[in-house]
């Protein structure tokens, strides 16, 4: 007998993926584990969708999500469609709603998706354990059975660190040591640090041998430093129907003026298409062609003020307050000039301008306020059949911490269930 415990399956990360997988393999009867070293389980479901889990979407096509193989996530999508989880939802009774674009949204709590997924998991006897720290983990050869060792220990708070160094000693000597047959490791992205998030999976990944996709904030606001950022702050609170888009991909949604940049599901998608230093797409106007617009106008009503025309012909479609700032930083010198008085190529100009402002972020909020991390495991080194590691037997990734990112609206929960499934049929 070892003072090891052991397992069939141990999982690390108790969140959306890592419950997943366990349900799925704890239903074929394995003895699973999942460890995680937050003291609640599931906490960025708990935090979605604006506390109401926005936790999938009628309409999953591979094309909503990026990633540097986008071949990869076809397999496990086609095998785990959204109706699945929509199934469970159902059995369980959890009321939920369509929003817009197909993203189903629960009506009543978040709490309502986690508490599912740990009754599954609970049925089928997984074991959950919290504030457990992995402090090393080793691949053991000569045994099919027992493949991974790991040794973890409690995970300290914050508090707990800073007020007594030897708590840290005294955690690590009292390590409990796991093996287990399959290996998991669904430790998610890098945002939001507060609620759990580490890097964990990605430095597992590499004691393997895997490539890591340079990771980055994804589906966050834009900030801006210039002049820009002084003109958008003005108009923080103003949300208005955009298209969004770059050379890659085009969006028509809200944006939302805020005090630190741009935001709102426009931004937030574009986010996911956007590197530093380029240059972004915001076409205000995207039901009216104002070049034509104002040519048109010039002929049939010279006498007419630009912003006559621009209130008056666009059905106020821009907000007052945004028309006026923008007027007094992009077209000053002509706003009191009649149209006759203007000439053809400075009224095209402007038209360019509203249906399509250029401008250049100089960053995003970054992991504190993204929802996804972008990048990640490379997965031309994974199977995308089972998520099994193409360079260590027993070894599987799923969930975020792959280099697959979904679009907002649901989809980022898919790649979760569907990745988590597929693992916890073969696990
Ligand atoms: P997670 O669910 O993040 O789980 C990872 C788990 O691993 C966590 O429990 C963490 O504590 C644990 N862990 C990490 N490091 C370690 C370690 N070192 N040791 C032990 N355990 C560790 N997606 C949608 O589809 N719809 C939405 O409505 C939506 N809303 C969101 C809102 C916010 C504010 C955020 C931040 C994200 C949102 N997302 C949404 C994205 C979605 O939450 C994630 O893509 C999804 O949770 C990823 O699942 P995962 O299992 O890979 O990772």
């Amino acid at each position: 007998a070892s003072q090891y415990s052991h397992y069939d399956v141990i999982i690390i990360g108790a969140g959306a993926s890592g419950l997943y997988c366990a349900l799925t393999a704890g239903r074929r009867g394995r003895r699973v584990l999942v460890l995680d070293h937050a003291n609640k389980a599931g906490k960025k479901i708990l935090m979605s969708g604006g506390g109401r889990c926005n936790f999938t979407n009628y309409f999953v096509e591979p094309e909503h999500f990026i990633g540097s193989n986008p071949h990869f996530c076809k397999s496990a999508l086609s095998r785990y469609p959204s109706w699945e989880f929509i199934g469970m939802v159902e059995q369980h009774k959890i009321p939920y709603h369509e929003r817009e674009h197909g993203q189903l949204f629960c009506d009543d709590s978040a709490q309502d998706i986690l508490t599912m997924l740990l009754d599954e998991c609970a049925a089928v006897g997984v074991q959950v354990r919290l504030n457990s720290q992995v402090d090393s983990m080793q691949a053991l050869e000569n045994d099919k059975k027992a493949r991974f060792q790991l040794l973890t220990s409690k995970a300290l708070s914050k508090k707990e660190k800073q007020e007594k160094k030897e708590a840290l000693e005294n955690a690590k000597s009292m390590q409990t040591g796991f093996r287990c047959e399959s290996l998991v490791v669904a430790t998610g992205g890098l945002s939001i640090p507060t609620m759990g998030a580490s890097g964990l999976g990605y430095e597992l990944a590499q004691q393997f041998g895997h490539s890591l996709i340079t990771t980055d904030a994804s589906l966050v606001p834009f900030t801006f430093t210039d002049k820009t950022g002084e003109l958008i702050r003005t108009l923080a609170g103003i949300s208005l129907p955009v298209i969004a888009s770059n050379d890659r991909i085009s969006f028509k949604l809200p944006l939302l003026f805020t005090h630190r940049g741009l935001s709102g599901p426009a931004m937030l998608q574009l986010s996911n298409y956007w590197h530093t230093g380029e240059t972004i797409s915001i076409n205000l106007l995207p039901n009216i062609d104002i070049t034509t617009l104002l040519l048109a106008h010039k002929k049939t009503h010279p006498r007419q003020l630009i912003r006559t025309v621009l209130t008056d012909y666009t059905d106020n479609a821009l907000p007052k307050k945004l028309l006026v700032a923008l007027q007094t930083t992009l077209w000053d010198d002509i706003k009191d000039k009649e149209l006759a008085n203007i000439k053809d190529e400075r009224l095209i100009e402007l038209g360019i301008t509203l249906n399509g402002w250029q401008l250049k972020p100089s960053g995003t909020e970054g992991y504190r306020t993204a929802e996804v991390t972008r990048g990640g495991i490379k997965t031309d080194e994974v199977s995308s059949k089972t998520m099994q590691s193409n360079y260590q037997d027993g070894l599987y990734f799923i969930g975020e911490v792959l280099d697959v990112t979904g679009w907002l609206g649901g989809y980022n929960f898919q790649w979760a269930w569907a990745s988590g499934f597929v693992c916890g049929e073969i696990v």
